[in-house]
């Protein structure tokens, strides 16, 4: 066994390690890199890249099958879905983006980079496998986060899948039950229906997607039950295999048992944060009731010790930019250690590529809730834009601050969400009020202009609107 010495050991090169060891390397510290997995992030290799890249194959085919809304005829059996190459293409575009990422952290000196799993053997001491120990005057954490399998599969693993093996398969399978009505569950599952594979949801609750705003969620979950087979507050009663199939006994909320056959499973019930191979018990760090160490959001601190989280590890925003973010603050005061500063956090933003799109921003509904807030609303039911395009479904809330008029969050589905959403968090991030953003442009017609609506609603229910020029009250005639 070998010890090796370093100013930062970092603990997994994914975003948030790769990130954190930048700035370590920017402040002119040594550092050594430590991975148990292959090289190329979770986001390239199985998270945000493929599954987006399914979700571009699942849009041309809904594109395909909607042409006739707008008159351009497709006859059904023109429309062919070849299921491995499907997923061909899914992987070569994913393995370009994760063999990209791989290729800069094999660019590192091979001498910093090690391979095998850390734990913790002292304060800032670390095992990694059996064959080295790394002495370090400070510690980033940013091991990441694994799949849960909920404890009704675990009798049929052979058969269940999760967002790390989903992309793997040969070919599409001919049906899947998705467990789990999240954004990943969603975004993975819709994908497959749009491609053709039969698909049903599962979930003990009542709940479909992260929203807190009960309007939205209720509105959310009967667009998409219009669409997908939703299993809401399913009690499993059995899961067996049978004839190559997978079998699934449950009872709904109104008593009544069903059978259903699936080839396949997908668990998409959430992650938890790598934490249990880390022995965190050595390092001296207090832990909250799940197991993670208490730390401080504006340095990633963990208490007054020289370590630091980064990433999903910590369980806060499991989003990459955050990962990315969380990274560098991370690192920054991993290397400055003791000298740690506070780091300005960004609005919170989190989307999801479903149809139509979700998105959460800023304070959440039940955050809002605890503050005096007036809620604007807008739906895309009758917006132009949305109508044209043929995809007038969606709903905004905006929480603003009764007293400030300032924009503090919003949750919303509909079309163009990952767009009007940033527009959104830009404007909470500047703390712009109601009137300033009235005072910008809206072209015409946009989706944007959904969000003027709501907007709009907020300024009367807040009595701003007599102030406001007649265009920016929404008397402009001849849209
Ligand atoms: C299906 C899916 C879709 C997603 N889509 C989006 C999206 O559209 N947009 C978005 O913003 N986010 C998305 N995410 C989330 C995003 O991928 C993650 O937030 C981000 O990748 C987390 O980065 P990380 O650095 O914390 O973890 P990772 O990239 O997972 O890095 C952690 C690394 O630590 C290593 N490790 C673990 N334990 C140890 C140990 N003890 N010793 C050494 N190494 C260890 C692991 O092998 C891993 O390589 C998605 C996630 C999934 C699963």
């Amino acid at each position: 066994m070998r010890t090796l010495t370093t100013d930062v050991a970092i603990i997994g090169a994914g975003t948030a390690g790769l990130n954190a060891r930048r700035e370590v390397e920017r402040a002119g510290r040594s550092w050594l890199l430590i991975e148990s997995g292959p090289y190329g992030t979770t986001c390239a290799r199985t998270g945000c890249m493929p599954s987006k890249l399914l979700i571009a194959a699942a849009d041309a085919a809904r594109g395909a099958r909607r042409a006739r809304l707008f008159g351009v005829h497709i006859a059904p059996e023109a429309i062919r879905i070849d299921r491995e190459a499907v997923l061909d293409r899914v992987r070569r575009e994913r393995d370009r983006f994760s063999d990209l990422n791989a290729q800069k952290v094999l660019a590192l000196p091979v001498a910093q980079r090690l391979s095998g799993r850390a734990r913790f053997v002292g304060k800032t001491e670390l095992m990694v496998g059996d064959h080295t120990l790394v002495q370090a005057q400070a510690v980033v954490i940013a091991s990441g986060s694994t799949p849960l399998i909920p404890r009704e599969l675990e009798g049929i693993m052979p058969q269940v899948l999760t967002s790390d093996s989903l992309f793997e398969l040969p070919s599409l399978p001919d049906s899947i039950a998705v467990f789990g009505t999240g954004a990943i569950g969603l975004e993975l599952g819709q994908a497959l229906h749009h491609l053709g594979v039969r698909v049903a949801f599962y979930n003990p609750l009542e709940v479909v997607g992260p929203f807190t705003d009960p309007v939205v969620a209720e509105r959310f979950r009967e667009v998409l039950d219009a669409d997908l087979q939703l299993a809401l507050g399913a009690k499993i009663l059995e899961t067996r295999f049978d004839a190559g199939c997978v079998v699934l006994h449950h009872r709904d909320p109104n008593g009544r048992q069903h059978e259903r056959r699936f080839s396949k499973v997908l668990a998409a019930i959430g992650r938890k944060p790598n934490l249990s191979d880390l022995c965190l018990e050595h390092s001296g760090l207090e832990l909250d009731d799940q197991g993670t160490p208490i730390f401080d959001s504006a340095t990633m601190q963990c208490g007054s010790a020289p370590v630091f989280v980064a990433g999903d590890i910590d369980g806060e925003r499991p989003v990459l930019h955050e990962a990315e973010h969380e990274g560098c603050i991370a690192g920054a005061n991993a290397a400055r250690y003791p000298n740690v500063s506070a780091r300005q956090r960004r609005v919170a933003l989190s989307i999801g590529f479903t149809h139509p799109q979700l998105a959460m921003l800023g304070l959440t509904h039940k955050q809002a809730a605890e503050r005096d807030v007036v809620i604007g609303e807008s739906s895309y039911d009758d917006q132009g834009r949305a109508r044209v395009i043929g995809q007038n479904r969606g709903l905004v809330r905006l929480y603003v601050d009764r007293a400030s008029h300032v924009l503090l969050g919003a949750e919303l589905f509909g079309p163009g969400v990952e767009h009007t959403a940033h527009l959104l968090a830009w404007a909470a991030q500047q703390e712009l009020a109601i009137a300033d953003l009235l005072r910008m442009p809206f072209y015409h017609p946009t989706l944007e202009e959904g969000i003027r609506t709501a907007l709009r609603d907020a300024g009367h229910k807040l009595d701003l609107m007599n102030g406001c020029a007649p265009e920016d009250r929404g008397d402009r005639v001849g849209d």
